[in-house]
């Protein structure tokens, strides 16, 4: 872990992380105790002292030193990512190192851009001008599906508002984040950033209520979301949230249904469906059904499952047997009242796999149609004019992500308008870039990561007066 400058030994428990692709223990990595978390609180409280009164251009220099050790170490990282995760190494690698570097790139140029009102005299005989001022140092808690890339989204932003930061990965993925704890130990000033290791509902759940943090960035399921909330109810302070969600993918007949396939078949399973913004809830117009269900048939019974580095690996296991078995619970009971048209089983060696599944025929207000199943699962079901899958949509606890497909632009304006999700896609799904915001609405959350937006969770509106 990295506390205050240091690199240190957890002195509390010893957690065993596994590789999912065995279920072999990788190594074993002890919990911070109390006394650590309160160092990590107390030195990120220390160093915003000085870390906020920086300029941008130093910030931006730091976040542009650490996108440079993450690209010269990104092998070894996502060799990390990969072992830890059981992702395919060209997913580990190719796919999502480049984001994680550029996130950082582009804070630090979003680090010199703030913006605001224009400075004037509302008042006569007064200027009023607008600050933007680092709200706080920030307790920041990322999740297992894309470690390294989530903790870059967790620390970029706040680091380029001038905010210092004490970061819990999750403890079942916690291998890149503290290896990138070590190679940047001589790289960021004592104190801006901490890593600590831990569960969640003890190291996690103390180090979001301690009373130094004046935010509190979550990204991970719904009822983490929650206990943050609860958390900034004891002590008032700003809570940024990127929960979980449960995308539509809105099929009209005149859309090219090879190209949804295709779409199906890589970002459905891409990281095993373990993806927030997982196009995982098909929903396609009556006259296109059956030809759209034997497209995405093909196109996912191609999918090649297997270990990170085997030849042609499209998808490896889910990260834990209690994710297993959870995938295995929605499919299960699925099964009444759904047709399976592809997988529907775990795999029988070792490790945590699951086939890739396709459930068609489903009940749109059906368990496995509504909730988020977080794995290699996609359900099709039908609608019958736009205003019926507008509802569909609309309907339920989730808006992150969503994408409608169609060649009719007046068509696909009038979905993006009414969907209420934070972001919609048109015609393709899962496309990602820094510049853009990944914003959450209704039970996915509060604000959003990467663009310029994420600033605002970690900076504080002020207005200065000055009389005449
Ligand atoms: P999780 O909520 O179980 O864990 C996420 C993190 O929260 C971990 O570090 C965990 O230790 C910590 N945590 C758990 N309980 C806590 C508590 N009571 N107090 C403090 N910390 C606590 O989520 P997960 O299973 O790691 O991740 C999957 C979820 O994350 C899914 O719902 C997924 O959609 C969501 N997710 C969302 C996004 C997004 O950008 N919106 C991105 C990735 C994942």
């Amino acid at each position: 872990m990295l506390i205050n400058g240091e690199l240190v030994e957890g002195t509390g428990d010893a957690l065993s992380v596994l590789n999912p692709v065995s279920g072999e223990t990788i190594t074993e990595v002890r919990e911070a105790d109390e006394e650590q978390i309160e160092a990590a609180v107390r030195s990120a409280a220390e160093a915003f002292e000085t870390f906020s009164m920086t300029s941008p251009a130093k910030r931006s220099e730091l976040l542009l030193q650490i996108a440079a050790v993450i690209e010269t170490h990104s092998q070894e990282l996502a060799e990390l990512e990969s072992l830890d995760v059981g992702k395919p190494w060209p997913s580990a690698h190719d796919d999502e190192m480049p984001l994680t570097i550029d996130v950082f790139r582009f804070f630090a140029g979003a680090a010199r851009t703030m913006t605001g009102s224009a400075a004037g005299e509302y008042v006569a005989g007064h200027t009023s001008m607008i600050r933007r001022d680092p709200i706080g140092p920030v307790a920041a808690i990322a999740p297992w599906n894309y470690p390294l890339m989530m903790a870059s989204w967790k620390l970029a932003a706040p680091m380029a508002a001038g905010c210092p930061v004490v970061l819990k990965p999750s403890e079942i993925t916690p291998l890149s984040t503290l290896h990138l704890a070590g190679l940047l130990q001589d790289v960021v000033p004592k104190g801006v950033l901490n890593i600590i290791h831990g569960r969640g509902p003890t190291i996690g759940d103390r180090l979001m209520n301690s009373s130094q943090m004046e935010a509190i960035s979550v990204t991970g399921s719904p009822a983490t979301g929650m206990a943050a909330m609860r958390a900034a109810s004891n002590k008032i302070r700003h809570v940024h949230l990127e929960l979980g969600g449960k995308a539509p993918v809105i099929v009209f007949d005149d859309a090219d249904l090879d190209a949804v396939a295709e779409t199906i078949r890589y970002g459905s399973f891409f990281n095993a469906g373990q993806d927030c913004a997982q196009p995982c809830r098909v929903l396609v117009a009556d006259s296109a059904y059956d030809r759209l269900v034997s497209a995405i048939a093909d196109q996912v019974g191609q999918i090649k499952t297997g270990a990170p580095k085997d030849e042609g690996t499209e998808m490896g296991p889910l990260v834990s047997a209690a994710q297993r078995d959870s995938v295995s619970g929605f499919v299960e009971r699925a099964r009444t009242g759904s047709e399976i048209v592809l997988g529907g089983n775990a795999g029988s060696g070792p490790g945590y796999f699951f086939d890739p599944t396709v459930i068609a025929n489903v009940d749109n207000s059906s368990e496995v149609a509504c909730n988020e199943v977080f794995g290699p699962v996609v359900t099709i079901s039908r609608f019958s004019d736009a205003d019926e899958a507008l509802k569909i949509a609309n309907t339920g606890p989730y808006g992150l992500a969503s994408s409608v497909w169609t060649r009719d632009v007046g068509l696909a304006m009038r979905m993006t308008s009414r969907l209420r999700y934070g972001f919609t896609w048109v015609n393709t799904h899962g496309v990602a870039t820094p510049e853009m915001p990944w914003a959450a609405m209704k039970g996915s959350g509060t604000g959003c990561d990467m663009s310029v937006y994420a600033l605002d969770a970690y900076t504080a509106i002020r207005h200065v007066m000055v009389a005449h």
